[in-house]
């Protein structure tokens, strides 16, 4: 049997460090790391995310804010509140809720917000910076997948890492990290042939393709460290549920970790996103205290 990779339990205590660090930075500057949350539109599945983010960030300490904007808002009101939120004092993490409606361009919004406030990791500078192993800022998703192959797995270096997908959110940062800690990495997509044959020399193999059960147990290692990003609500035998982009039942007995859809990832990216809203405030208040040095 696999051992069951608990991302409720790890993602605590990447919680509770964030706690504990929270009320350090307040003891410090005497206020509360902000983190600004902007939705766009009415989306039931958004709402739930921004809901959950804040309501998270503002148990452990930190001040979360949320902005609604109506789906029909204009390129320009959002960038003008994104705009508002960069000269905010106050606010140190700037997040804005992803898909947004196909009227408005998702890259030049992202590209509106300070790189030191993006703790989402999105914007090009912070993607530059990864690539060059130098980001502060990473994508939060990758960020708490690295977090759990490292508590599972101690050192990763010579793995083979196989990545399934290659988005900008989850893929390419996750192929980057899995380098920067030595891993001889592949990244597959849509249009790799042999792709199961691929996956079956990985010893840590992340999924995030957002296929149902997609990944089977012939695609699998045995011994394999398997990581589920996928997150797909479907109905079975009546009920609603969520499923990830492994066959869960199938590849568990062939696997030696894997994470659990739902408990798995999704915990992770949460407590990954405040650990960012940390990290940026600690640098803003760094670079705004050297700053009032030398002026
Ligand atoms: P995208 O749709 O942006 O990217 C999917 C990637 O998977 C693409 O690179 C695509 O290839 C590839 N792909 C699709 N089908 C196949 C296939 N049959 N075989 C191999 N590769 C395939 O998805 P995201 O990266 O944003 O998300 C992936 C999943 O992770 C979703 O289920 C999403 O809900 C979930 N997710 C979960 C998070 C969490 O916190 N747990 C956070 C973020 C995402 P190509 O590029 O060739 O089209």
């Amino acid at each position: 049997m696999a051992l069951l990779i608990d991302g409720k339990q790890i993602s605590q205590t990447v919680v509770d460090e964030v706690a504990v660090d929270a009320k350090r930075f307040k003891q410090r500057y005497g206020f509360t790391p902000g983190l600004a949350v902007v939705l766009v539109g009415e989306d039931p599945a958004s709402q739930v995310y921004v809901r959950n983010k804040v309501k998270r960030a503002n148990e452990i300490g930190l001040k979360s804010v949320e902005h609604v904007l109506p789906v029909n808002c204009t390129q320009e009101t959002l960038v003008a509140l994104i705009k508002t939120l960069n000269a905010d004092a106050t606010v140190h993490g700037i997040l804005v809720q992803l898909p947004l409606p196909d009227h408005l361009n998702e890259d030049a919004v992202i590209e509106v917000i300070l790189p030191e406030k993006d703790v989402d990791g999105f914007h090009p500078l912070n993607v530059g910076a990864l690539a060059c192993a130098k980001a502060s800022l990473i994508p939060c998703t990758p960020l708490g997948c690295m977090l759990m192959l490292k508590h599972v797995l101690g050192n990763l270096s010579g793995k083979n890492a196989v990545v399934v997908g290659r988005s900008n959110i989850v893929g390419k940062p996750m192929a980057a990290l899995l380098l920067q800690e030595n891993c001889t990495v592949t990244v597959v997509h849509s249009r790799t042939k042999n792709i199961e044959a691929i996956c079956s020399q990985a010893d840590i193999l992340v999924v995030a393709i957002g296929r149902c059960e997609c990944v089977k147990s012939n695609w699998v290692k045995p011994g394999a460290t398997v990581i589920d990003v996928g997150i797909n609500a479907i109905v079975r035998e009546g009920r609603r549920k969520l499923v990830g982009d492994v066959d869960f039942v199938n590849v568990e007995p062939v696997a030696a970790a894997i994470t659990p859809v739902p408990g798995g990832v999704g915990p992770m990216t949460i407590a990954c996103l405040m650990k960012n809203t940390l990290t940026a405030a600690y640098a803003l208040e760094a670079k705004s205290e050297s700053a009032v040095k030398d002026s």
